[in-house]
Order: structure tokens, then C-alpha cells, then sequence
């Protein structure tokens, strides 16, 4: 069976490491492809450190990942060997479901969402899935994305979950000229969101706890950078919003927030806090028929549309390239809220 090298945690509290992975053989609808970059996700570290439950170790995260086909099954008719390909937070699902039939995967009926890592693999029982922290993978095409030629592929990574993630609310609640827009955090998911409300071409407002990011939040296009600390500013935000985008990876009030959307406008949360938020006020909800919502990545062909949007609008992550040994320096600077804005990790080529 073929392996591939991958950095690994083999507990909660232990640091990266390199180990050997079992990767398998290409069936006939797969494509293998050599991973050369992999985008570092909140989420990677909400995993591997087991703040969300459920973790198996040893446990090699990423869902952001990027290369160059290497081999194609027989029946496979869209990639070939040498293509530009990723992946993103899912590598198969039921597929006949309706959500699955709609080209939802994420949201898959039957629980058959097999997500990049941690999830049972059922090509290889007894093993996990192993994400893109490795230096090679074998998925079925229909979980391929193609990535824009134009795009640097490095700083392309990234759209495969912070992009999809800040993208699917921005369509589904109809982010464009005329629209108000707010993006609660500047990290990885943040930065994407303004990036594209902007270039879809909302009036985007970036709400940041960190005072060192508002020149870069007005540089990525926020029309306006309000620090969310400073209880005066926050006083001066009309509710105006129609779609508010909470990407912040810590539980926080989100009636600060709520009280900001205008008559029917929607707070969308994506970011996944280990602890639950505090419980919000429903009359803010009541009253101006208000909606809180949720949002998981998108599926398959929506995350096409995102990447043939990025390329046609020339959009990339803004990103801090790091080797294997960095990865848990890169960690603690998230837990920090010192990302700019999302890490990449370089693989070693074979
Ligand atoms: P990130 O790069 O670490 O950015 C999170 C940002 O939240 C920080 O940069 C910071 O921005 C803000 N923040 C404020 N207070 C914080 C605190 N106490 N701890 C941490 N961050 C704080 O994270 P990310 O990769 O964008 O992911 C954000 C969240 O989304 C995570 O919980 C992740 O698991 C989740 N996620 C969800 C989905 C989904 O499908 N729904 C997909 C991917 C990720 P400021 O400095 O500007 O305040
Ligand atoms: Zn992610
Ligand atoms: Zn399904």
C-alpha cells in the first residue's frame, strides 16, 4: 500500500511530529495528487487539541489543501496528471440524500459526510482520515475542486474552507451593491469574508477586538473598521446590517451583534467555539424580526463557484508560509489572535 509522510499530534497536549500514513491505491474514480501547501484552519487546532469532542489520535489535520495530480484512476473523466487540484473539509458523503443530491454535502441526511480528518475510513477500517498536513492523498474526483490557473496556488489554499465558509452565507443571504454587510474577527475566515463582501460588492464593515488590525482591514476593503473594545465606537453603529458574519473562534455575546442587524437582517455564525456562547436576547430577535443563523462551509459546487470567482476577481488569501517545524508556533499565534492572515504550510517534496 502507498504511504505518505504527514505531521501528526498523538494527544491533546503533544506537539506536531512527523509519522508515515497509509494512502490508498487509486480506484477508478480517483485522483492522487502530491499536497504541496495546506492552509492551517481554526478549526486544525480545535481538533487536534481536542477542544471540540471526539478527536482520535493520532490525528493529522487540514482541510485547505493544494497540489499537483500525480496519477488518475481509469474512469475518471476531469483531471488529469499534472492538473492543479484541492480539497477542502469533506472527501465523500452518501450521495444520494437530499441535501447530498442538492450539492450540499456538508449538510448530508444520512450522516455520511466524510470529512478530511477524523472521520472513519472506510477504505482503510481501523484508520482515520488523515488531512492535508501530509504529502499526499487519494480522494474520489467528485471531491476535487479545480483550482484558477491565475491564482498563486499557495495563497489559494485557504479558499478551500475559510473562502467557502465566509462565501455560502455571503450568497445565501444576498450579500451585493446596496447590502450592508458586517464581519465579526479578522483572522483567517474574517480576511476572506471582507475580502469577498467587498468584491461582491457590499458595503462591508469589519468589527475587530484587535486595534493593530484596522489599517489592514481597511487594506483588505473594509469600508469602515470599528474595534469592538472600544464601547464608544460600538455605541455609534447604527442597526443597519443586513447580514452580519460572526467568525470569532471564542464564545462571546452576541447580543452585541444582534442589536446591530436592521429589520430582517441575519446574524450567520460560523465560528465554532469550544464553549457554547451565552444564551442571546430574544426580544432583540423579536423585535425588528431579526434571525440568527448558522453555516457550514458548502458543498461541492457552490466551493467551485467560489473558486472561479476568486480567480475571476484575482482573490487569494493574505498568507504566512511555514514549514512542519512551525506548526505549533503557528497554533499558539492563533490561540493568540496573531494571524495574518491565515498560515500555509509548505510540504516537503518528495
Ligand atoms: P482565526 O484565524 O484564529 O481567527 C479568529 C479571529 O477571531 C481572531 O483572529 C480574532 O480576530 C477573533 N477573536 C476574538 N476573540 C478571540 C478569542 N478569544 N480567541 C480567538 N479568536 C478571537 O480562526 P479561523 O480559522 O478564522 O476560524 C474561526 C472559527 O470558525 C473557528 O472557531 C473555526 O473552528 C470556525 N470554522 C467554522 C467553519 C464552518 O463551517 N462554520 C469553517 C471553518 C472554521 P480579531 O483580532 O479581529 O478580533
Ligand atoms: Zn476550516
Ligand atoms: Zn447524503
Amino acid at each position: 500500500m502507498p504511504t505518505a509522510r504527514a505531521f501528526a499530534v498523538s494527544s491533546p497536549t503533544a506537539r506536531f511530529a512527523p509519522i508515515t500514513i497509509p494512502r490508498r491505491d487509486p480506484g477508478p474514480t480517483d485522483v492522487a495528487f502530491a499536497i504541496h501547501h495546506c492552509g492551517l484552519c481554526h478549526s486544525d487546532l480545535h481538533t487536534a487539541r481536542g477542544e471540540w469532542p471526539g478527536t482520535v489520535y493520532p490525528c493529522v489535520p487540514g482541510h485547505e489543501l493544494v497540489g499537483v495530480v500525480t496519477a488518475v484512476g481509469a474512469k475518471v473523466t476531469r483531471f488529469a496528471v499534472g492538473d492543479k487540484v484541492g480539497v477542502g473539509c469533506m472527501v465523500d458523503s452518501c450521495r444520494t440524500c437530499r441535501a447530498c443530491q442538492a450539492g450540499l454535502e456538508q449538510y448530508c441526511e444520512t450522516h455520511g459526510t466524510v470529512f478530511t480528518y477524523n472521520s472513519p475510513d472506510a477504505h482503510q477500517p481501523g484508520h482515520r482520515t488523515y488531512g492535508g498536513y501530509s504529502t499526499a492523498i487519494v480522494v474520489d474526483e467528485a471531491f476535487v475542486l479545480r483550482m484558477p490557473a491565475n491564482l498563486d496556488l499557495a495563497a489559494a489554499a485557504p479558499l478551500l474552507c475559510a473562502g467557502i465558509t465566509t462565501f455560502s452565507p455571503l450568497r445565501t443571504w444576498g450579500a451585493g451593491p446596496g447590502t450592508r454587510v458586517g464581519v465579526v474577527g479578522l483572522g483567517g475566515l474574517g480576511h476572506m469574508a471582507v475580502k469577498l463582501a467587498h468584491a461582491m460588492g457590499a458595503h462591508t464593515t469589519l468589527f475587530t477586538t484587535s486595534a493593530g488590525k484596522v489599517a489592514d482591514g481597511q487594506r483588505l476593503g473594509a469600508d469602515r473598521v470599528v474595534v469592538s473594545k472600544d464601547a464608544a465606537a460600538m455605541a455609534e453603529v447604527r442597526p443597519e446590517f443586513d447580514l452580519i458574519i460572526d467568525t470569532v473562534a471564542a464564545a462571546h455575546n452576541l447580543d452585541a451583534y444582534l442589536q446591530l442587524l436592521a429589520r430582517d437582517g441575519t446574524l450567520c455564525v460560523v465560528g465554532a467555539p469550544p464553549t457554547p456562547h451565552p444564551s442571546p436576547n430574544t426580544g432583540l430577535l423579536i423585535f425588528g424580526r431579526r434571525r440568527l443563523a448558522g453555516s457550514l462551509i458548502g458543498g461541492i459546487p457552490e466551493t467551485q463557484a467560489m473558486l472561479d470567482f476568486c480567480g475571476a476577481h484575482g482573490i487569494v488569501s493574505d498568507v504566512e508560509r511555514i514549514g512542519p517545524e512551525d506548526l505549533d508556533r503557528a497554533y499558539d499565534r492563533m490561540v493568540a489572535s496573531d494571524v495574518k492572515y491565515r498560515f500555509v504550510l509548505d510540504l516537503p517534496q518528495a
